[in-house]
């Protein structure tokens, strides 16, 4: 997901208990032996070449919109390459979403004060103008608490949101509340007030999770919005014409994720997960948001097997699809495979862009960090990667997170990222393959690390623990309205409902 949704909550917190190394106990030998299996892991990683998983998957199939046919289509490819990587049990999990949409097309021109064309892009899940119609532009203050007398001349107008300077997970909180007003009042459309970098055109969901909306949500680069802004507030009155068609289709429609493993040797029951998404927006094929994703965890499946080191613990690989709006696929496989959660080591997911991985934040479980760090230390290619505390929140990671495990979703080095995730812009060259070569290799060498070191790492955690792990995100996910447990009395954005 993007800047706005993937807002990350990095939180420093104090430095946990410095790392002491590990005497020459009969568990520091045994972990010698892991550590070299980790070696042996990274360097037949460094002799695969993710980037062909990368290249195949953009080429063949395009941008993988959950529920479309692409994404079928690039999931039927997965399974595929994990059975050539060697992984068993593959296999897909399915899980239901509401209704899937497409998007048709989109077509806008200013007509007053004078005729030019402008460029606009839906959100995902939102709605049509059911042909050309055309409307006075109305400007709101992204930061105003919406109330019915504030909507009360949104009658066949295009509302252009000011752009939002407030906090941004308030922003995304509000969203549908503005999309519903928007509805209620019978506007045209809304152009959206997020502000990103590149002056592209870019998608994503209504809030999150996200939702529906019947009234057009449009991005419009950052220069037109400017120019609208600046004709209404110097009383132009301008006026556009739009064209929008989108499609919600049939539901409720089935969706998978792609499943495989290697089966521990020592605790098959034990399960290190590695992760990605297979689904991206539809503007572009998505190639680091989150092609690179897929192709690291693929490639590291490959690395594992022709190493011939077998795991202490299950390593399980899941491509998970609904991520884009609002975690859906991974959702649903903690609900599907709550009864071993208990049993998960960690999930490490990979989704943050095209550069290499410079943090695992430890998203609430400091007890990850000596063996961790355990591991980077040992190897001078991965002794940079930081372990500190921190949350990635709105990637497959946090799902896990959110259960009371280490869903540790892996912090990269891309700068782009904001500018090209989601955008039309996220094709192949946007792909850095050093640094997918580079990811290919922490991947591969921490799951088997984590799935070999003597005492298992990684807890998880009761409620009570976990409420208190996540204090440092908690009032923003109240504010999302997904706080998993008993919600406090923060205020909510008001609705027309309310
Ligand atoms: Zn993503």
């Amino acid at each position: 997901m993007e800047c706005i949704m993937r807002l990350t909550l990095i939180l420093v917190g104090l430095a946990f208990l410095a790392f002491v190394p590990e005497s020459l106990t009969a568990q520091g030998a045994l972990d010698a032996t892991a550590i070299q299996a980790a070696r042996a892991v990274a360097d037949a990683g460094d002799k695969v070449d993710p980037n062909q998983f990368v290249q195949t998957l953009i080429r063949r199939f395009g941008p993988r919109l959950t529920g479309s046919n692409s994404e079928h289509q690039s999931a039927a490819w997965a399974l595929d390459e994990m059975r050539r990587a060697g992984l068993s049990d593959v296999h897909t999990e399915t899980w239901t979403l509401h209704r899937g949409w497409k998007r048709l097309h989109a077509a806008a021109h200013l007509t007053k004060p004078y005729e030019t064309k402008l460029e606009v892009a839906s959100y995902g899940w939102s709605g049509s103008t059911h042909g050309g119609v055309s409307g006075e532009v109305v400007l709101v203050d992204g930061n105003a608490t919406l109330t019915k007398e504030a909507v009360r001349n949104w009658r066949g107008k295009i509302v252009l949101v000011a752009p939002i300077s407030k906090d941004g997970i308030r922003g995304v909180a509000d969203a549908p509340v503005l999309a519903s007003w928007a509805e209620k009042a019978g506007a045209v459309a809304v152009i959206d007030g997020i502000t990103r970098p590149g002056g592209m055109l870019h998608t994503g969901p209504i809030g999150f999770p996200g939702r529906e909306s019947s009234v057009p949500i449009l991005d419009m680069p950052e220069m037109q919005r400017h120019q609208l802004e600046y004709l209404v507030k110097q009383g132009a009155q301008p006026r556009v014409s739009l064209d929008i068609a989108n499609r919600f289709t049939e539901g409720p429609i089935s969706a998978e994720n792609i499943v495989g493993e290697i089966v521990g040797a020592l605790h098959p029951e034990q399960v290190v997960l590695l992760g990605a998404h297979l689904d991206s927006w539809d503007l572009s094929p998505g190639a680091t948001d989150d092609g690179t994703g897929v192709a690291a965890v693929l490639a590291a499946a490959r690395a594992i097997h022709a190493s011939g080191v077998l795991p202490d613990r299950t390593i399980r690989f899941v491509l998970f699809t609904g991520e884009e709006q609002g975690l859906l696929g991974s959702q649903a496989y903690v609900e599907q495979h709550r009864a071993e959660l208990s049993n998960f080591v960690c999930a490490l997911v990979m989704d943050w862009g095209a550069g290499p991985i410079t943090r695992f934040p430890l998203a609430g479980h400091p007890e990850m960090e000596g063996p961790l760090k355990n591991l980077f230390q040992a190897d001078e290619a991965l002794k940079s990667i930081d372990t500190s505390s921190g949350f990635l929140t709105f990637t497959d990671g946090f799902a896990f997170t959110l259960a009371g495990l280490p869903g540790i979703g892996l912090l990269q080095d891309s700068p782009d990222y904001d500018r090209d995730a989601h955008s039309t812009e996220d094709s192949l060259g946007a792909v850095n393959a050093p640094a997918l070569q580079f990811n290919t290799r922490v991947l591969a060498s921490s799951a088997i690390w984590l799935a070999d070191v003597r005492q298992r790492p990684g807890s998880a955690f009761t409620q009570a623990e976990n409420e208190q792990a996540l204090l440092p995100v908690r009032s923003a996910l109240e504010m999302l309205g997904v706080w998993p447990y008993e919600r406090s009395s923060s205020p909510t954005p008001a609705s027309p409902t309310h």
